[in-house]
């Protein structure tokens, strides 16, 4: 007989074990990958479904870019300066922001503000770097 629960459980640690580990915000095919590794009989289904609950139990948390869904580890407010070319992404702490973010919103009648997001885009140094050598050539 199968252990349910346990498979179950085990499905769980494995993916916030690694998003806990890498903090590039990895999207649900990268996290897949590693997941079919340990466990080579699940699903995506079951990977997306784990990293819903896993969202909706707050100990992790979603990222989209570019329409893509990626994911991180929850921890404190922070924000996100975004490679528009090849879409790494960087947490930015700043305390500053998040309290001037919050207020802002603050003065957004009718609703009821928790939190913010702030993404930056722009362009990575190698990516930069990369944009500078081909011009060059
Ligand atoms: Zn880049
Ligand atoms: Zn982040």
């Amino acid at each position: 007989m199968v252990n349910y629960d346990f498979r179950l459980t085990n499905q769980r640690a494995i993916i916030s074990e690694y998003l806990k580990e890498n903090h590039d915000h990895p999207s649900v095919e990268e996290i897949f990958k590693h997941v079919k590794n340990k466990l080579p009989r699940i699903s995506k289904k079951t990977v997306y479904s784990t990293l819903h609950f896993l969202c909706d139990e707050g100990l992790i948390q979603e990222v989209e870019v570019k329409g893509v869904q990626r994911y991180e580890p929850r921890s404190d407010p922070h924000h996100h300066v975004i490679c528009r070319a090849c879409g790494k992404i960087i947490d930015i702490e700043s305390e500053e922001l998040s309290s001037h973010a919050l207020r802002v919103g603050k003065q957004i009648g009718d609703f009821d503000v928790e939190s913010s997001n702030v993404h930056f885009y722009g362009m990575c140094k190698e990516c930069k770097e990369a944009e500078r050598n081909e011009r060059r050539s």
